[in-house]
């Protein structure tokens, strides 16, 4: 009879060699935990300067143009090593670094995207009532309403005045700046409203935002606060109010990303979705030297609203640069599509303690057990997903492993319990291998969502790892 000592041992070395199973990214490599904490500093940087698509736009290409990239010129042919950017329409940015390998064999892609859920103005959007003026909004994304109240909001964006020149606005962020918010009811007057629905709790007809209460020509002139608000509007912008609808005037939250935990071990902050793929894949994309195929980090805008529009990945923007790529160096187009590989760096929803009835648990991913990967995202029965090739998450987890990059997999939620998607399937659909690789996040598309510093640091070890894949 076997000795009962020696077989616990074989049990334990079987269920290691035979059992899945994720664990703690502190527990699997402690050395992570201090870098993790020290590259997680610029990234709060990144995200105070870019909260919304174009300021994240502007502060990549400082990034980028710090790193040495020049502007790309279509049809020019590069040298190994050079690095280029391609600036479109202020709101989406193409990266890249020129390979070894011919474009033949591929191009490696991380693509994330930098707009995020916030309130946007309406095209007529300022008004008056009971001397206090208001601007009308349209959310933009997936919001929880309820979330967007009672909280100070900074304002961010452009307006074409009348002679054609562009306005740039951005107030609310610095210190001793005014901020703006959206009333909500005290609790004493709350009881039918508290009655609502949560989906139903705040109306999207009801997220106003105060924009002053001072009126101009003295009290009781009509309109006097909505001729007050849209002359210091002038005198900071130059802009009139026939100007809100050539505009795009954004309202997003106006506090600084911040640490959370007494250990400091995770990052609050608004627009982490998808900002913390981008920041992660940009880092990785400015680090190449002469990588063996090229690289590319592509961020773009629209993610949020279904990737739709020239400035989305469902546009062709980057596709027409692709191919004029390959035209460039005289290479076929589609050969070259082909033979590309590309991550999808998006967020997923991590596992969260206090709702566990929406998760799967052991399909969903954690915080702090590293990058995590999606095979396929989507709803009712994996509607509207690529749904990666298993030969391809094959190539990409394998990788991973060899790197020593800590990695989980999961899915958006229980089957049913809802959904999402990606832009994965754009590409996909271009005949890219494609994977959905990103950071788990609690309270996600809310004002003030929250990562694990380590998932962070992984997600930026594993597209390291991705553009030297062979
Ligand atoms: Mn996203
Ligand atoms: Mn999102």
């Amino acid at each position: 009879m076997e000795n009962p000592e020696n077989a616990e041992s074989v049990a334990k070395s079987e269920a290691e060699r035979l059992l899945g199973g994720f664990k703690h990214a502190a527990g699997v490599n402690p050395d992570l935990v201090p870098k993790a904490l020290a590259f997680c500093e610029p990234y709060k940087a990144y995200l105070d300067a870019g909260k919304t698509e174009r300021a994240c736009a502007k502060e990549t290409r400082r990034l980028l143009e710090q790193a040495g990239y020049s502007a790309y010129v279509y049809g020019k042919k590069y040298k190994k090593g050079e690095k280029v950017a391609v600036y479109h329409r202020g709101k989406a940015v193409i990266a890249a670094t020129i390979g070894k390998k011919s474009l033949q064999e591929g191009v490696r892609m991380v693509i994330a995207h930098i707009d995020s859920p916030r309130l946007d103005l309406k095209p007529n959007p300022l008004y008056e009532t009971d001397q206090i003026a208001y601007f009308k909004t349209h959310y933009y994304g997936g919001i929880r309403k309820y979330q967007w109240v009672a909280t100070p909001l900074a304002m961010h964006g452009v307006a074409v005045r009348a002679d054609g020149t562009l306005a740039e606005m951005c107030l609310g962020e610095q210190p001793g700046e005014p901020c703006f918010t959206i009333t909500d009811l005290l609790p004493h007057l709350a009881a039918e409203q508290s009655k609502r629905p949560l989906s139903d709790g705040i109306r999207g007809e009801e997220l106003n935002i105060l924009a002053g209460s001072l009126p101009f020509g003295g009290e009781g002139a009509a309109d006097g606060v909505r001729l007050e608000t849209m002359r210091l509007m002038n005198a900071l912008y130059g802009i009139t109010e026939r100007d809100f609808v050539r505009a795009e005037i954004e309202f997003v939250p106006a506090y600084k990303a911040a640490d959370v935990g007494f250990d400091k071990s995770m990052v609050g902050a608004y627009g982490q979705d998808d900002r913390v793929c981008a920041y992660t894949a940009l880092r990785a994309e400015i680090e190449q030297k002469k990588p063996e195929h090229t690289t590319l980090c592509v961020l773009t805008d629209k993610e949020e609203t279904g990737s739709d529009g020239n400035t989305g990945l469902g546009g062709e923007y980057l596709f027409h640069f692709l191919q004029n790529l390959a035209e460039a160096n005289g290479v076929n187009y589609p050969a070259m599509l082909a033979a590309s590989a590309c991550l999808s760096a998006d967020v997923n929803a991590a596992y969260d303690p206090s709702f566990p009835d929406v998760f799967e648990k052991r399909n969903s991913s954690q915080m702090n057990q590293g990058v995590v990967i999606t095979k396929y995202t989507g709803s009712r029965g994996k509607s509207g997903t690529s749904d990666a090739n298993a030969e391809f998450v094959g190539s990409v987890t394998n990788m991973l492993d060899k790197q020593g990059v800590p990695w989980q997999i999961g899915e958006l939620g229980k089957v049913d319990a809802g959904g999402g998607g990606t832009i994965a399937k754009f590409v996909a659909n271009k005949n890219v291998d494609v994977l959905d690789v990103g950071v788990p996040v609690l309270s996600m598309h809310s004002p003030f969502e929250v990562t694990a510093k380590t998932d962070v640091y992984a997600t930026y070890l594993a597209f390291l790892a991705f553009y030297k894949q062979p």
